[in-house]
């Protein structure tokens, strides 16, 4: 028998909203808190803020259901539960560090307002040595209030992918406890269990390990990309073809396929911001970390491959010029603009005098608060960007870009020229067409 369990999600954004609704899927009584209350009276609504797939039916269930209750009253949701979820957001402070504000001011909050013993578990990706500080934190608050209720501090890292969110939950690769408290382990095993039908899923090991364990994984995926921009970037200049190399390369069982695409960049809230604060962890303990301060280093430069193919074939001057863009979120299925490439490409393509039109079927409300007002037009199809252009730019390489109409894209654009920043096409396809193409590592 599965048993129900009463939990506080601290924090409604990809992590926490999508963490939330998965438990509460499972007839758990979940409380999502947020400090946005705008946010908060949305979810009540039925309005996600957030585009992910299978989300919205999910929340809507379930809120109807009352297993999910949206509240900004921490207070309420912790007397209520018996675990609580940190899942608010670490964005990269100015010096690269990862900023705790948040995660502190809410391990104070719980030691202020706990009213009975509790499991304590953090979910967004902090630095080694967090979980330490979250437990001396709830034990002073306790202490001033002269109160002794037990609690336990345990550090599970969350691996979904924006985009995927939901079905990475339902289905996870692994869900790592890092504690040494044999209960709350227990109880975590028991909640997570519907999710984890094979229970060697289940990786434990003690607190810092787990929370190193996110920031080495989202590293080494980033090193992957940045290997291969720079394997890419030999390659133009060398004649070989990044396409071809990627197959020679992932077709060792050794070494995969996964993440050895060569692009214009990675983005996107993790990656970039969990790179960085790893770079800081070390620096901190007088260790310089070489390698990811190039994976680092590569990928800011990748960003600027396109504009500077653009350059080379119109010049550096390019007013008058109206660039079609297809795609604006960091990448496919999410609608989440955070450090995308297409940010990057659009400026730089305005700071060089042209202008763009521009569609992506998620994100476009969103960018429309982060790019510039001015010679950034908006339109609601794919084709329709592409009149009076002069230029195709792909930046996320969405479905509905995968295998466009070549024919019509020849007969619109002005010059047929397609600068491709995820290499989707065939470079003989479009030469039938007489599209003029570049891609990356070609
Ligand atoms: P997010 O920015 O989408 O959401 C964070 C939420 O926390 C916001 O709704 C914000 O209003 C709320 N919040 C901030 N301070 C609060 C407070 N004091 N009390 C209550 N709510 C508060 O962030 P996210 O993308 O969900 O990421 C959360 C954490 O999970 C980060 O550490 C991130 O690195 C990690 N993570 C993210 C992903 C991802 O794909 N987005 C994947 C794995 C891990």
């Amino acid at each position: 028998m599965v048993v129900k369990i009463n939990i506080t999600v601290i924090g409604t954004g990809y992590v926490g909203l999508v963490t939330g609704t998965c438990f509460s899927d499972l007839g758990n009584r979940v409380y999502c808190v947020d400090i946005d209350e705008n946010k908060i009276n949305a979810l009540k609504k039925g309005i996600i803020p957030i585009y992910e797939p299978d989300l919205e039916k999910l929340v809507v269930k379930n809120y109807e259901k009352e297993n999910i209750i949206f509240t900004t009253e921490l207070e309420i949701s912790l007397t209520n539960s018996n675990i609580c979820f940190i899942c608010v957001g670490t964005p990269a402070s100015d010096d690269g560090e990862a900023d705790l504000t948040a995660v502190f001011e809410i391990a104070k909050n719980i030691g202020k307002l706990m009213n009975h013993d509790m499991i304590v578990v953090t979910k967004s990706t902090v630095p080694v040595g967090t979980g330490d500080k979250i437990k001396s934190i709830i034990s002073k608050e306790l202490k001033d209030r002269g109160v002794e209720y037990g609690f336990e501090v345990v550090s599970n890292p969350e691996f979904l992918k924006e985009g995927t969110a939901v079905k990475d939950s339902m289905r996870p690769d692994r869900v790592i406890i890092g504690s040494d408290n044999d209960k709350a382990i227990a109880i975590l095993k028991e909640l997570y269990a519907p999710y984890v039908k094979n229970h060697e899923r289940f990786i434990i090991m003690d607190i810092k390990s787990a929370e190193m364990s996110k920031y080495a994984s989202n590293a080494m995926l980033a090193t992957r990309i940045s290997f291969m921009n720079e394997i890419a970037n030999i390659c133009e200049k060398t004649g070989a073809d990044v396409n071809q190399v990627r197959l020679g390369v992932g077709s060792d069982a050794r070494i995969g396929y996964s993440f050895l695409y060569a692009g214009c960049g990675y983005g996107g809230s993790c990656f970039p911001k969990d790179v960085k604060a790893l770079i800081k962890t070390g620096e901190n303990v007088g260790y310089t970390p070489k390698i990811l301060k190039e994976v680092e280093r590569i990928n800011q430069n990748q960003k600027y491959v396109i504009i500077n193919k653009i350059k080379k074939h119109f010049g550096d001057d390019l007013t008058g010029l109206k660039f079609a863009v297809w795609g604006l979120s960091f990448k496919p299925g999410t609608d989440d603009m955070r450090e995308a490439p297409s940010i990057v490409i659009i400026n730089e393509i305005l700071k060089a005098g042209g202008s763009v039109k521009t569609y992506d079927p998620k994100s476009m409300e969103l960018s429309k608060t982060i790019l510039p007002k001015d010679n950034v037009e908006y339109v609601s199809k794919r084709d329709q960007v592409l009149d009076n252009c002069d230029a195709l730019i792909l930046v996320t390489e969405w479905n509905e870009f995968k295998s466009p109409d070549f024919n019509k894209i020849a007969k619109t654009l002005k010059s047929p020229v397609i600068f491709d920043g995820r290499n989707q096409y065939d470079d003989e396809v479009l030469s039938k067409f007489g599209i003029k193409y570049y891609r990356i590592g070609r």
